[in-house]
């Protein structure tokens, strides 16, 4: 059998490559890395974690928990990986990026029916069935193969941001504390707190802080869901008090009291030498971060080892060009999978490469498709990014407005989400997993 050309070693295109295999089907897996790098990507391994180690909640009251329960119940390589090397973090599923990027490598490159092939591709294949996932920083050479694969619609762009990582020997414990919000769980987040001084100060200097320049992307589009600190803190004084800086259910121990801004930090590896800025994905330029962040008490002396920064995230106009199992709607040999879909976020990018590898797979067998239901946090995704009727369309993290609602009364928000998400996992395990 002709092997599937998976392009981009990213969530999505390693769990697509590894579903495939499992199913018998030879893949070649083309990856640029290490040769070439996005601006976003670091590390020689696939799988990168380009900004936060979280891959969220991990709670079935949430999408996102649910959407994470299914994946594993399907046996996604992912989604193992991360169970294998998560770090506490409250209700989130956390990971330590290196052992869990490492993890994957070293499943992709063993398995026997998966060839690596190291280089930039930038052309998307004439023949053959072919996934591409690129991510949203896909390589310019193959952007412009991709638009020009699409004549008739729109390649879309938007802005998305990193939050900056400091060693955890360089946060000053005498003005911090550990704890969980609410004390709920293990107490993994350290707290900065600021008083009302210190944060008028803090606030006051962040709106003014000097922004690096982005070229070529003049229309500056901003996605709420990865907002940079200092646009969402010149939407308001107080607006940064109800967003990251919420000061609820952290009461400082020195006081007994909830502090007027607290800071959050979340461990970024296993040892916990490394911890990231909750929230403070940033544009600001790198000398203005360690100003302006040094203002924050603990932080005084921060040590940054890396800086928050600001890419460029590229994605299709999928409702008018893919259909409910990722494939091209005028070339169906070919399936988009991850962020360049349109769909929003670590886990979803996965979900998207999931389902497009398992449909193909089906396909090259002679099989009919699985046709996810919408019930599924796995299947409503795929039918919302190709839903037609989506005019304006915009990444999208999963949740539960794009999931069908169950007809009757449950009282209170979390637990008409967890029967919702019940609901699902009942299906989903009705599925035979010999035919999948
Ligand atoms: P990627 O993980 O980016 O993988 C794509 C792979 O393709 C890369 O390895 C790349 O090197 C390779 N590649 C690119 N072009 C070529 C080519 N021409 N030939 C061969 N290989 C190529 N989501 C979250 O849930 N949480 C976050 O905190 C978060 N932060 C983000 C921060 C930034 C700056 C960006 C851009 C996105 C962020 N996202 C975040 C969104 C999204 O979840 C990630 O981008 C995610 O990694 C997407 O997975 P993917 O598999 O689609 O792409």
């Amino acid at each position: 059998m002709e092997p599937v050309i998976v392009i981009g070693a990213g969530l999505a295109g390693c769990e697509a490559a590894w579903q495939l295999a499992q199913r018998g089907i030879p893949v070649e897996l083309h990856e640029m890395k290490p040769r070439k790098k996005t601006p976003a990507h670091h590390s020689d391994d696939f799988g990168e974690l380009v900004c936060s180690n979280s891959l969220r909640s991990d709670q079935l009251e949430n999408a996102v928990g649910l959407l994470k329960e299914e994946l594993r119940r399907l046996g996604s390589l992912i989604l193992r990986c991360a169970d294998e090397h998560r770090v506490e973090a409250g209700g989130a599923l956390a990971v330590d990026r290196h052992a869990f990027s490492g993890a994957i490598t070293r499943a992709v490159k063993e398995h026997p029916l998966i060839t690596v092939v190291e280089g930039e591709v930038t052309e998307i294949p004439a023949e053959g069935n072919v996934i591409v996932a690129s991510g949203p920083l896909t390589s310019e050479a193959l952007s412009e193969r991709i638009k020009a694969f699409f004549p008739e619609s729109r390649y879309l762009n938007f802005y998305d941001a990193a939050a900056p990582l400091v060693t955890f020997e360089s946060v000053d414990m005498t003005s911090a504390w550990f704890a969980s919000r609410y004390d709920k769980g293990t107490p993994d987040y350290i707290n900065c707190p600021l008083t009302e001084e210190e944060y008028d100060a803090f606030w006051t200097e962040l709106c003014a802080a000097q922004e690096a320049e982005v070229h070529g992307f003049e229309d500056k589009q901003v996605f709420e869901g990865c907002m940079p600190v200092e646009v969402m803190a010149r939407r308001g004084k107080q607006t940064l008090c109800y967003g990251p800086l919420k000061p609820r259910g952290l009461k400082d121990p020195k006081t007994g009291k909830e502090p007027f801004a607290v800071v959050q930090l979340r461990k970024d590896n296993a040892e916990g030498s490394i911890y990231n800025l909750v929230g403070f994905q940033t544009h600001l330029k790198w000398p203005e971060q360690r100003r302006v962040f040094s203002m924050i008490p603990a932080l005084r002396s921060a040590e940054f080892v890396r800086y928050g920064v600001m890419h460029r995230n590229t994605y299709l106009d999928s409702p008018r060009m893919l259909d409910r199992y990722y494939r091209v709607k005028h070339e169906p040999r070919v399936c988009f999978a991850g962020q360049i879909t349109g769909v929003e976020g670590y886990v979803e990018s996965t979900a998207s490469g999931f389902l497009a590898a398992v449909e193909l797979a089906r396909r090259l067998q002679g099989k009919p498709p699985v046709d996810f239901p919408q019930e599924t946090a796995v299947g409503a995704l795929a039918l919302y990014i190709s839903n037609e009727t989506v005019g304006d369309f915009q990444p999208m993290n999963v949740n539960f407005g794009i999931i069908p609602p169950l007809g009757y009364k449950v009282k209170g928000k979390r637990n008409k989400n967890a029967e919702l998400s019940r609901r699902a996992l009942e299906i989903l395990d009705k599925l035979d997993p010999a035919e999948l």
